[in-house]
């Protein structure tokens, strides 16, 4: 079977601390760090986004790094 690129990735909002290790650590740039509108916790001010799913190879690393297991990744083939 040929590998296609691509997942379904969900980030659980309440979880995920915007620390942009999964930013930094993904080698297909499918995260992005957005701001959350007025949020003022230090903490909580950013959040990542799957801006590029459709670029996921699997490999995994993000969901190894997340230290708040924030993300989960659903393989569509
Ligand atoms: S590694 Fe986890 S907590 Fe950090 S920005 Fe990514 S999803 Fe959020
Ligand atoms: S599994 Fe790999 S390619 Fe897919 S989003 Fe995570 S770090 Fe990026």
């Amino acid at each position: 079977m040929v590998f296609e690129k691509g997942a379904d990735i969900f980030i659980d909002e309440d979880e995920c601390v915007g620390c942009r290790k999964c930013v930094e650590v993904c080698p297909e740039d499918v995260y992005e760090l957005e701001r959350r509108p007025g949020e003022t916790d230090p903490d909580r001010v950013f959040k990542s986004v799957a801006k590029q799913p459709e670029n996921c190879i699997l490999c995994l690393s993000c969901i190894e790094i997340c230290g708040k297991s924030a993300i989960y990744i659903d393989n569509k083939q």
